[in-house]
């Protein structure tokens, strides 16, 4: 519709623009016709008032006179630049001819059946076109009466031709046409419409026109046109073809003076040229604002998709972290719950912990008990025999002798008390304090319970310990406890061996303290290595061991925030590393921890 619409408009205003520019030409070629025209038409009359001509029509048989005349119109012809001026009689006569000369000269051959002569013998100014019936030749007759007083003699007749007229306003764009009253063309710049007529013409005018002889024996034909729109009087479209690029504008003008009409054919392929080229335009401007649209509709519409789907995708990541909080809400909740379980249980390790150290220091305190009874038997027996020689040597009043023996026994006493006290300390259960401890105390305490069962294997311990002194942050009685285990777990390793030995060596690197027992026994096990430190792992019977020293060792040191590893010599037997954080300035010392240790032991 747009397109139509264009398209229509734009023929619309292509075919005024040359309607007014073929009407513009139109004027031109009429207003040349006409000066044309206007040009002759007075010239007839002029050579009317001549005397000569008069005379010659008066005394026709004047043989001087007569080629002083045809010498004059031939002459007044070339002058004028006309086709051909003669004189013609009353009667139709023609008696002297400016083409006197040629070929065909008109002299002798009467022309009264044409209606110029007609219109002259009236008096009139006789106008006609015609197709020469001598020469053959397309002109445009004028003629005038020729006077004797207020008789018309005769009349003299000047003929022009249109064929350089024709040709001057031939080669432009448009063609013109001039059509007589019959509608019959006779002046055109376009030679193969000469002689046709724009309509179909009667029978019996057709018969009037050859009868006239106007056009002599030409025949008169008929130009296909057919009328199409008509735009106003004067402009019509037509069709003088079978295609539409026959379509052409025709513009007529009345040339009221002449009888005639004039017009002009245009050609519209400029017209359909041009609304093509506006179609066209309008068409890839329509398309392009088509596109435009629908590339601003779909980019709404993907900007309205992408939104749709960035809520979506934040509706869903807003529910997963929902979900999420809920789960992580949830697995906290578990979590502490597992923390508050592991507490519990950790609590109840400990406490089963401490029953099991208990519970080894009541072994260790079983297999020791063998060594003890010595360690006590022996001072006891001596006590004895002491007393017994104090109370004899008293009776033989010998006191001096009877005091020393009484200071043996106070000393034997004293040893006891000792023993007694370092096995109360070991059996005692811990505090779980966590002090500066005198590493060398400790070891000497370690030794000193261990002592009787190495006097008893016959095993040499070796001490090599550093002189300065080292203090680390443990428990001090697990510790021992911890010592005691490894000493004991040596002297029951070498225990076959025909040389025994053990040694304790104690170092310092990079700021912790290191403990190592060695033996000269079979070493452990290749298997072994890795399950020593389960609980309840034993190699032994089951009267000498319960398979805990171990394991709880290792976790004594472990919570004493150091460690415990177990390896075999390279040289056999072997060897337990102890690592102990050393304690800094400032932290509780081992007097202290004595003291705490003092004020412990007061209360139980
Ligand atoms: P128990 O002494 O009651 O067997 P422990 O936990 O103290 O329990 O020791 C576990 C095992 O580790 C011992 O049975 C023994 O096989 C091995 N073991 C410990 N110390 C030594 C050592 N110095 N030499 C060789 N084997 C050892």
């Amino acid at each position: 519709m747009v397109l139509w619409l264009t398209g229509h408009w734009s023929r619309q205003l292509a075919l005024e623009n040359l309607q007014l520019q073929n009407q513009h030409q139109l004027k031109l070629f009429v207003a040349s016709l006409q000066g044309q025209l206007q040009k002759y038409e007075i010239l007839p009359e002029l050579l009317a008032t001549n005397s000569l001509l008069l005379n010659f029509l008066q005394y026709p048989n004047d043989v001087n006179t007569i080629t002083a005349l045809n010498r004059y119109l031939e002459s007044i012809n070339n002058v004028a630049g006309a086709s051909d001026t003669y004189l013609m009689n009353a009667q139709g006569w023609t008696i002297a001819a400016s083409n006197w000369l040629s070929d065909r000269p008109f002299i002798g051959r009467n022309f009264g059946f044409r209606p110029y002569f007609k219109q002259a013998m009236q008096g009139k100014l006789g106008r006609y076109f015609a197709l020469g019936s001598t020469s053959n030749r397309r002109g445009y007759y004028f003629a005038y009466p020729v006077r004797d007083k207020k008789k018309i003699q005769g009349a003299v007749v000047m003929k022009i031709e249109f064929n350089e007229f024709e040709e001057s306003w031939s080669g432009l764009k448009e063609n013109f046409v001039v059509t007589d009253p019959d509608g019959v063309i006779f002046v055109s710049t376009n030679d193969e419409w000469r002689y046709k007529s724009l309509s179909p013409l009667d029978d019996e005018v057709l018969k009037r026109i050859y009868a006239s002889r106007r056009y002599g024996d030409v025949e008169i034909g008929t130009l296909s046109i057919t009328r199409k729109d008509r735009l106003n009087e004067t402009a019509q479209v037509v069709n003088m073809g079978v295609s539409r690029h026959s379509d052409h504008l025709m513009l007529v003008q009345e040339m009221a003076e002449a009888g005639w009409r004039v017009h002009t054919f245009a050609s519209l392929d400029v017209v359909n040229g041009q609304m093509l080229k506006s179609v066209l335009f309008a068409a890839i401007l329509y398309i392009a604002i088509i596109l435009l649209v629908l590339y601003i509709v779909q980019r709404s519409r993907r900007i309205k998709e992408r939104a749709r789907f960035e809520k979506r995708a934040k509706q869903v990541l807003e529910r997963r972290v929902q979900e999420r909080t809920t789960d992580l809400t949830q697995a906290n909740l578990r979590l502490m719950k597992e923390i508050e379980e592991h507490r519990r249980t950790d609590e109840t390790l400990r406490q089963t912990q401490n029953e099991l150290i208990q519970a080894a220091k009541m072994a260790a305190l079983g297999q020791m008990s063998s060594g003890i009874n010595h360690e006590l038997n022996q001072p006891l027996a001596a006590i004895r025999s002491y007393a017994d020689n104090a109370r004899a040597l008293l009776t033989r009043d010998r006191p001096e002798e009877a005091c020393w023996n009484l200071e043996q026994i106070a000393e034997l006493t004293e040893r006891m008390a000792k023993i007694s006290r370092q096995l109360k300390v070991f059996s005692r259960k811990t505090s779980g304090q966590i002090v500066v401890v005198s590493l060398r105390a400790v070891i000497d305490n370690a030794l000193k319970i261990v002592g009787p069962q190495l006097k008893d294997t016959g095993t040499t311990l070796r001490r090599n310990v550093l002189k300065e002194e080292l203090y680390v942050m443990s428990d001090m009685v697990q510790l021992e406890q911890v010592l005691v285990n490894l000493l004991t777990n040596a002297v029951h390793a070498v225990e076959q061996q025909d040389e025994r030995w053990i040694e304790i060596a104690v170092a310092r690197q990079q700021g912790k303290a290191i403990i190592k027992i060695l033996d000269n026994g079979p070493g452990i096990e290749k298997a072994n290595l890795e399950r020593i430190f389960d609980p309840f792992f034993t190699t032994k019977s089951e009267d000498r061991g319960l398979g805990l020293g171990l394991s709880i060792s290792y976790r004594i040191v472990e919570m004493m925030d150091g460690s415990l590893t177990a390896a075999n010599c390279p040289e056999g037997g072997a060897i337990f590393t102890l690592q102990l954080n050393i304690a800094n300035m400032g932290q509780q010392t081992t007097e202290q921890a004595d003291l705490a240790r003092q004020a412990e032991l007061s209360r139980q």
